[in-house]
């Protein structure tokens, strides 16, 4: 079943004219000097400052795959291991998620995988840094990137993991149990798989649940291979 959505996609303006912050002492932010290949975007992302995540985080951590995919994964923000790496889904759930995909036949290399949010949030507890959910300002902020690349890629599918990247895809709150498995189009075409974020699984601590949500983390993932190659 695809259902139709009114989403509200962000403007896309030449040039980032002005920071966008509320924040007065933020530099100014990226400005996107004409980028035409997903390697040239992620250079000029370096230097966003389009919110205040930037400041504690290491490094922007871009999408990666191929410029002319079908598909691309959204997830929700770098963890700590990306972070540090600068790739995504390289942490714990990127191996949760790598290991469902090769299962449901996705060949991760004819995919293109980014996340909403560019920069790692996190609170520091002792020398760890633990995961803190991005706000719905610094998802509309880095909201930017996520519409370049889906610009530049043009991929005819999209695969929402998650509320955070369920929200930045289709403009609103999207209640992820509710909508898992449906497809919903947006106002310019795009379909949208909404599905749960692979950390899920790895959160559940009982194994026949862990299991269980596994393996509907895995028929998600074959309905999107048939999309794909619808
Ligand atoms: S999280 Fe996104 S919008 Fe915020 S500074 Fe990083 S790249 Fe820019």
């Amino acid at each position: 079943m695809i259902a139709k959505m009114q989403t509200t996609p962000a403007p896309h303006h030449a040039k980032v004219q002005a920071r966008r912050w509320p924040n007065r002492e933020l530099p100014e932010t990226a400005e996107d000097d004409g980028a035409s290949t997903i390697p040239e975007l992620s250079e000029v992302a370096k230097a966003c400052r389009r919110c205040p995540l930037w400041r504690n985080a290491t490094q922007t951590v871009f999408g990666e795959g191929p410029d002319k995919a079908k598909v691309i994964f959204v997830g929700e923000q770098p963890g700590d291991q990306e972070d540090l790496a600068g790739k995504p889904f390289v942490g714990p759930a990127g191996k949760v998620f790598d290991a469902i995909l090769d299962d449901a036949g996705v060949d991760r290399l004819k995919v293109y995988v980014t996340n909403a949010v560019k920069h790692f949030k996190f609170e520091p507890r002792g020398k760890r840094r633990i995961h803190s959910k991005p706000n719905a300002g610094e998802v509309q902020a880095c909201r930017w990137w996520l519409d370049k690349e889906l610009d530049l890629i043009k991929p005819n599918l999209a695969v929402a993991l998650g509320a955070t990247a369920a929200q930045s895809l289709l403009g609103k709150v999207v209640p992820i149990m509710k909508m898992r498995g449906a497809v919903v189009e947006r106002e310019d075409g795009l379909r949208v798989f909404v599905t749960i974020h692979p950390s899920f699984i790895l959160r559940i601590r009982e194994p026949a649940d862990k299991q269980a949500e596994r393996e509907r983390f895995l028929k998600d993932m074959k309905a999107v291979k048939t999309l794909m190659a619808a």
